[in-house]
Parts: C-alpha cells; sequence; structure tokens
C-alpha cells in the first residue's frame, strides 16, 4: 500500500513539475509567436498597400502630391478603415493628399459643386508656394 503510495506521490510530483515546466514553455512560445505574427501581419500590410498604389495610384488625383496619401471612398458607404477593405474595394477609392483630403470632406459636408473643389486646391496649394517663397 505504502509503495503504491509512494510512486503515486512521486507521479504526481514528476506530473505537476512537467505542468508548470509546460506552462512556462507555452509562455515562451506564445511571445515568440506574437512577435512572428505581428512581423507578418506588417508584412502583409506593406505587400497589399503596395498592390493598392499599383491598382489606386501613389499621387493625389487633384494635384499630385505623393505624401501624406489618404484612399478616399468616393460613394459614401461607411466602411471599415483597413486596407484589406481598400484592396477589396479598390474601385470605390481615390487618392488624396492630406489637404486635399481634407477640402473633399468639408466640400462634402457643406454640399458644394466639385467644380469648386479643383478651383479651391488651386488656390489653396498656390498660397502654400508662396508661403514657401
Ligand atoms: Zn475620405
Ligand atoms: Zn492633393
Amino acid at each position: 500500500m505504502n509503495r503504491i503510495r509512494d510512486k503515486l506521490g512521486r507521479f504526481k510530483r514528476i506530473y505537476l513539475d512537467t505542468k508548470k515546466h509546460k506552462i512556462e514553455l507555452s509562455k515562451i512560445y506564445y511571445e515568440n509567436h506574437k512577435e512572428h505574427c505581428k512581423e507578418n501581419t506588417r508584412k502583409r500590410r506593406l505587400r497589399i498597400l503596395e498592390k493598392v498604389r499599383k491598382l489606386i495610384g501613389d499621387k493625389c488625383i487633384l494635384c499630385g502630391e505623393t505624401k501624406k496619401l489618404y484612399y478616399h471612398e468616393i460613394y459614401n458607404k461607411k466602411h471599415p478603415c483597413g486596407i484589406d477593405y481598400i484592396y477589396r474595394h479598390y474601385k470605390d477609392f481615390i487618392p488624396l493628399c492630406l489637404k486635399c483630403h481634407t477640402t473633399i470632406h468639408w466640400i462634402l459636408i457643406k454640399n458644394i459643386d466639385m467644380d469648386i473643389l479643383r478651383t479651391y486646391v488651386e488656390i489653396s496649394h498656390g498660397e502654400n508656394k508662396h508661403e514657401v517663397r
């Protein structure tokens, strides 16, 4: 009876040790895995962004600016902000720089004619050039 109890006790200890060890191992694995996943997601997003740039363009369609680009949804649909959605619905999006994007939204809110937008953009960018000089 005692021998069985001893064996059982030893087994229990080994079992608990292994269990503890396994939990630690899985924590380490999770940490590594997390970093790995993050990196993969980042790379995947960049790849999709590259595709989106080729499909939609990498310049603001109103002024030609290439920095700080936004993809603006032209049908006024509610949509998620992720690059995956833009890629899947790329025909619904146009590239706009920060300034033109802000202007477009301002015009949408005010319900102003789109021709006025172009004039506004030309004037405001002209003013900017003037400031630089
Ligand atoms: Zn927009
Ligand atoms: Zn622009």
